[in-house]
């Protein structure tokens, strides 16, 4: 069997190079083509025909998008999908976050057009980029193999990092824990010896605002806490099988050392409850010292804190090696996401509709859906996109500020994080140079499409076995039960409540979608 990774060279793309592009031949149409789209993401529910950027693909297109969004009222995209569905008169784009499961479902019942011959034939550019990032296409594919939506694809590698007071450690005369028995004398320390200075045994030494966090820990000793950048998500075994993450050995003897951990006060008491306000409590409290969190957020304590705080440096460093001596990421960005645009069955311009899509794909389509309008936001400056003082000054996030004209919106194009880069914090910048020198990433299970009989399998067992690995997980970080003690009952359970069957359904799928 064919294991599915996502190639190392795809991964080592730096977020500094440009992306290459095919020729594109605007306009698309010689008189201007009106085509209607549902638009539905949570930032915002409808598309708005003055957008900057559409009145700027208007004219170079002469394809024109009229707003038929339905399910306004929700912020929702799956209510304000079903809504459009059950009214069965589909307008002909149909855009939205969480698309993929929906056209996986109904494309095959031909409530979407299949692209793949579209695409083959009209569509150049999305062409070139699926052939320079192999697996994408088979990651979107329903059951019947054709793929029904071009996708939102997000640019960067990194999300999270783990984050150390570095002023504790210089205080304590420590240096960055580089192995899992470094990182516990790190964190002992922290919890003993009063890096804050106020005389009291305040200090807490590993805390994170997600718990998923804490459980990520198990990577310390090779285990796993999710295959994707979705907690507790599947993940794929060395030998190219489908398996759980919680139902392997390593997890268990990650799970018991963050128990032991919990236990000795190292993690945070209140990780299950504390919530998303615990970074700037405990920060803001001169409290915590270690985090694992998004680099582009936590870079920004030291500007916000430094004043007040006497010396505060917050900063990332690599990940500790695991008992194995593996140095792992386990958290990155997905390079696909289930959001984008589809072509419906009623759209008579299928052809028009795709060289559209493809438009996005093209070296003017990507800037304009990445910078806004040149001139506008941004100019092009020794053949790099940069965007003006007043958008990079502003009160108003750059993103927002994209958002607001139309830019970097839920539709489907290739994300540049050279947008992103320009306004990424000089510490983060550096965080993320510093994880560039390694090789952390690991690869990250994409997903499989259930036919409608293996859609009813996972169904009916995998909610309640999710629900019970959840439930035992967080009973052994408490020390209600010993992991190891309850382990053999956990795997006689978990078979028991049709483990092998949804691991049977989703391995059919996988070997369906990705062997090719
Ligand atoms: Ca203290």
């Amino acid at each position: 069997m064919r294991t599915f990774k996502l190639s190392l060279a795809m991964l080592a793309t730096t977020a500094m190079t440009a992306p290459a592009f095919a020729e594109s031949h605007l306009p698309i149409v010689d008189e201007p083509l009106e085509l209607t789209i549902h638009m539905h993401w949570d930032r915002a529910q409808g598309y708005d025909e003055n957008y900057a950027v559409e009145q700027k693909a208007r004219e170079l297109t002469n394809v024109h998008l009229i707003d038929a969004t339905a399910g306004r009222n929700s912020t929702d995209p799956r209510e304000a999908i079903n809504l459009l569905l059950a009214q069965g008169d589909l307008p002909d784009i149909v855009g939205s976050q969480l698309l993929l499961q929906p056209v996986n479902q109904y494309g095959p019942e031909g409530a979407f057009v299949p692209l793949n011959d579209l695409v083959e034939e009209h569509a150049p550019n999305i062409k070139k980029f699926w052939e320079e990032h192999p697996g994408l296409v088979e990651a979107i594919s329903a059951h019947d193999g054709n793929y029904y939506y071009i996708p939102y694809l997000p640019d960067g590698k990194y999300g999270r990092a783990w984050y150390v007071r570095q002023d504790w450690l210089d205080k304590l005369g420590l240096e960055q824990p580089d192995t899992v028995d470094a990182l516990y004398d790190v964190l002992v320390a922290f919890r003993d010896q009063d890096p804050n200075g106020n005389s009291r045994k305040d200090e807490v030494p590993f805390f994170v605002r997600d718990w998923e966090e804490a459980i990520r820990l198990v990577t310390l000793w090779d285990g796993r806490s999710s295959g994707s950048d979705t907690p507790h998500d599947f993940m794929i075994s060395e030998a190219g099988k489908v398996v759980h993450p919680y139902a392997q050995t390593t997890y268990r003897d990650g799970l018991a050392n963050i128990a032991k951990w919990y236990q000795e006060g190292l993690i945070d008491a209140e990780i299950f409850t504390r919530g998303t306000s615990a970074r700037d409590f405990l920060l803001g409290e001169n409290l915590g010292g270690m985090t694992h969190d998004w680099f582009a957020s936590t870079s920004g304590y030291n500007a916000a804190l430094g004043d007040r705080i006497e010396g505060f440096n917050f900063i990332p460093f690599l990940p500790p090696k695991s008992v194995s001596g593996v140095r792992m990421e386990e958290h990155r960005r997905i390079p696909i996401k289930p959001d984008g645009w589809a072509i419906s069955f009623s759209n008579e311009h299928p052809v028009e509709t795709i060289k559209y899509f493809d438009f996005w794909f093209s070296e003017q389509g990507s800037l304009l859906s990445n910078f806004g309008v040149e001139g506008e936001t941004w100019d092009m400056i020794d053949g790099e996109p940069v965007f003006k003082d007043e958008v990079l000054n502003s009160d108003q996030a750059v993103n927002a500020q994209l958002w607001a004209v139309g830019a970097q919106i839920k539709k489907g194009y290739p994300q540049d994080y050279r947008y992103e880069w320009q306004w990424t914090a000089d510490a983060a910048r550096e965080g993320i140079e510093l994880y560039d020198s390694e090789d952390l990433l690991v690869d990250q299970f994409l997903g499989v499409a259930f036919s409608q009989e293996e859609q009813a399998v996972y169904d009916k067992y995998w909610p309640s076995i999710k629900t019970y690995m959840l439930e035992r997980q967080q009973a052994w970080v408490l020390g209600t039960g010993d992991v190891n003690a309850d382990w053999d009952g956990y795997v006689a359970t978990l078979d028991k409540m049709g483990l092998e069957k949804v691991l049977d359904v989703m391995n059919t799928a996988y070997a369906r979608q990705y062997d090719g």
